[in-house]
């Protein structure tokens, strides 16, 4: 299971690539979300082979930001609707998601009652709790996410995205692998380095309860309770 994101370039290519070198770490689907910053998203997802997502995708579908997974299911079967990326019921928001909610059903009762929900994961109930939480509260989706990560429990690496704000990938960690690569003009994220070298040796290791908003050509990093976290960039090198 993996995690491909971009912001400021080509993205569809780029989270393909991305995700097709991530595949040695296993997956049952696949699923990629881009957005073209001129009001077009467009939400792929497929069971089975990376090679069985791109045969859905229509030439046309493009995007300067995108989110890309590989799923290991983990609660709900391999399928179409309970492949990433999963979308809140008002469909602003949406997010990939690698690790384990554990008290999902605990959120799901006590904060999500009367949410429609379209998928059998643990990881929808993160995105529905982050939209109620910024619906209700007024607020954007960096701190929705922040307040949401206080309530839940588990492992998660994750990328959202807000067709609201449409030009920032916000990123979270704990206890699952993340890193931010940093180009110039774009920036990537992925579960490891490796899938993304082509595109940047720049790299920053996301650290447990650390989220970030991530633009083309900036980036901040926090911990889940505000605390702003200071950059720690290196290169990475590696013999071809
Ligand atoms: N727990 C999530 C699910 O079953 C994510 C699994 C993963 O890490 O790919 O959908």
């Amino acid at each position: 299971c993996g995690i491909v994101g971009i912001v400021g370039k080509a993205a569809r290519e780029a989270v393909l690539n991305g995700l097709s070198k991530l595949e040695y770490r296993g997956y049952d689907s696949a699923g990629i979300y881009l957005n073209d910053l001129q009001g077009n998203e467009y939400l792929t997802k497929a069971v089975g082979r990376i090679q069985n997502l791109k045969d859905k995708m229509k030439p046309t579908e493009q995007g300067t930001v995108g989110i890309g997974h590989t799923r290991w299911a983990t609660h709900g079967k391999p399928t179409v609707d309970n492949a990433h990326p999963q979308f809140d019921e008002t469909r602003r928001f949406y997010l990939v998601h690698n690790g384990v909610i554990e008290n999902y059903q605990e959120i799901k009762n006590e904060y999500l009652s009367g949410v429609d929900f379209e998928s059998a994961t643990d990881t929808e109930v993160i995105v529905q709790l982050i939209s109620k939480i910024a619906r209700e509260e007024k607020t954007d989706a960096l701190m929705a996410l922040k307040k949401a990560l206080q309530l839940i429990r588990g492992s998660y690496a994750l990328l959202l995205v807000d067709n609201t704000q449409p030009d920032h990938i916000y990123i979270a960690k704990n206890k699952s692998p993340l890193m931010l690569g940093l180009g110039a003009g774009f920036n990537v994220i992925a579960s490891d380095a490796l899938s993304v070298l082509d595109q940047t040796q720049t790299f920053i290791d996301l650290q447990d309860q650390e989220v970030g908003d991530i633009t083309p050509n900036d980036y901040r990093l926090e911990t889940i309770t505000g605390s702003r976290v200071e950059h720690r960039e290196h290169v990475l090198t590696i013999d071809p």
